[in-house]
């Protein structure tokens, strides 16, 4: 089979979970607030705007940082700390994960090229599978290689992106898909990462939860803004080397 297979992340490349992790810092917040009145006690806490936050999110700062800048201190850290783990993956903030611009374009373009996209991600799979049934988008993807545990993703823990894209690729390759042309696509240095230690050449975009400059550190093959981009750029190597398959 000589189709062209690429490994990407879902988090970040098709689907931008910036709507849905600041409205989980912002409930947490309220829930320490409210904790607090209970105990007789006014907080001054002092909310990041959508930017501030998402900024210090791609810069890599840690939430207790975050959480610290918002005006919490001690054991109402750890307290906000639990809160956001605990509802990140509720129905109803779930609901709040978008489609990236231009995401659904990019893979319509591998689609008519004949590139098969197997997402690799630290998602539980059902949660991946109702996106893209929602988005109708589960035309766009030939596999998926998910994790199970349900706070695997807020996490990312490189080491799990190492062991899922392992995975993927032996399986890609015991039934018989050619990944000599392959890419890992995603917007984390766990992407990054995983691609490198298997081998392949990596492209990170720089529209997920890390800023160009962070992901530039990591060295990946090819650092773009985001999915459509990455996609234009596969589509040129497709038709200089495969010209029949692409219009
Ligand atoms: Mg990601």
């Amino acid at each position: 089979m000589s189709a062209i297979t690429i490994f990407c992340d879902f988090d970040g490349p098709i689907a931008d979970v910036s709507e849905r992790y600041y409205a989980t810092y912002r409930q947490g917040l309220e829930w320490v607030q409210a904790q607090g009145r209970l105990q007789g006690q006014e907080l001054a806490i002092r909310y990041l705007s959508k930017s501030q936050f998402w900024t210090f999110k791609q810069n890599r700062l840690p939430d207790r940082q975050i959480a610290h800048w918002s005006g919490l201190e001690g054991a109402h850290i750890d307290a906000f700390l639990a809160q956001v783990s605990r509802i990140v993956n509720h129905a109803t903030l779930l609901d709040r994960d978008r489609v990236q611009p231009q995401a659904r374009a990019g893979l319509e373009l591998l689609h008519q090229c004949g590139v098969r996209v197997v997402l690799v991600t630290l998602r539980p799979p059902d949660q991946v599978m109702q996106f893209l049934d929602q988005h109708a988008l589960h035309w766009a993807i030939s596999d998926l290689y998910g994790m199970p545990r349900v706070d695997a993703a807020y996490q990312n823990q490189a080491s799990h992106k190492i062991e899922r894209l392992r995975n993927a690729i032996a399986t890609q390759q015991r039934q018989g898909y050619d990944l000599r042309q392959s890419w890992m696509i995603g917007d984390t240095e766990a992407d990054i990462m995983a691609g490198q230690a298997l081998g392949i050449d990596t492209v990170a975009v720089t529209c997920g939860i890390r800023s160009s400059s962070y992901l530039q550190g990591f060295r990946p093959t090819h650092l773009l803004p985001d999915l459509w981009t990455a996609c234009q750029k596969l589509q040129q190597r497709v038709t200089l080397t495969q010209r029949h398959l692409c219009p």
